[in-house]
């Protein structure tokens, strides 16, 4: 029998703890729970969980802390749960190294949902690097990470070096929410003028290749004053 996943969730909300704990129960998954920041440290760092689920608005510190912390030594994933709905805060937990940012109130199914993804990704991280350079492919799209190419139901689509290397960057992550400063730092390097107009250019003409529609994208999508987030793969 394999072992079970062990999700840490870190919330003073009861109502919340106790709702998203039965709901992991019943899906199998093993819980521990923490309603402070400072317990919830402790435990990270003795139970080093296979997930976090961490709310902001915690009694003693706020949960971005927990965000920064964490990241100095651990890739675990992190699921933000919050009921801060502003963009600065969406930016900044992703920014700090969160995977996702789920806003409440939330459904049972997106909370799993995301889990599933952080967990996927968490194991394709650690594998092999074949495996991570495996090619992407969503509906009639393949990104060839070794042969360098980008195809369309068979036909080559002519890219830009700076235009192939964000849509590796977004198909290495897909499915979760790149901030634009993410996306700037990765492609253009650290010392780029954190200026989003020549993404937005790029993004235009990638959308431009790629989409059916630009308006209703199949591929990449908009998180307005966020990021962008490519879809899941899929066959
Ligand atoms: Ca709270």
């Amino acid at each position: 029998m394999q072992p079970k996943v062990n999700i840490l969730f870190i919330e003073d909300e009861r109502n919340i703890l106790t709702f998203v704990r039965k709901l992991l129960y019943g899906h199998n998954y093993k819980v521990t729970t923490a309603i402070t920041g400072t317990e919830g440290l402790q435990l990270i760092n003795s139970i080093c969980p296979d997930l976090i689920l961490l709310d902001l608005g915690l009694p003693d510190m706020d949960g971005q802390t927990i965000i920064r912390q964490v990241r100095e030594w651990s890739d675990c994933p992190i699921i933000v749960i919050s009921a801060r709905t502003n963009e600065h805060e969406k930016v900044k937990a992703l920014d700090l190294g969160a995977d996702y940012y789920i806003t409440k109130p939330f459904g049972s199914a997106e909370l799993l949902a995301r889990i599933r993804t952080s967990l996927r990704h968490s194991t394709r991280m650690n594998s092999s690097s074949d495996q991570l350079f495996h090619p992407y492919k969503c509906g009639e799209l393949i990104l060839d990470f070794e042969k360098r190419t980008l195809t369309i139901s068979g036909n080559i689509v002519h890219l830009t070096p700076i235009e192939y290397k964000i849509l590796v960057f977004l198909a290495q992550n897909c499915g979760k929410v790149m901030t634009y400063s993410s996306i700037i730092n990765n492609v253009w390097g650290p010392y780029a003028d954190d200026n989003n107009r020549i993404l937005r250019v790029n993004m235009t003409n990638i959308r431009r290749k790629i989409e059916k529609n630009p308006a209703d994208p199949q591929y990449i999508f908009t998180e307005v004053g966020v990021g962008y987030r490519m879809s899941e793969e899929h066959c």
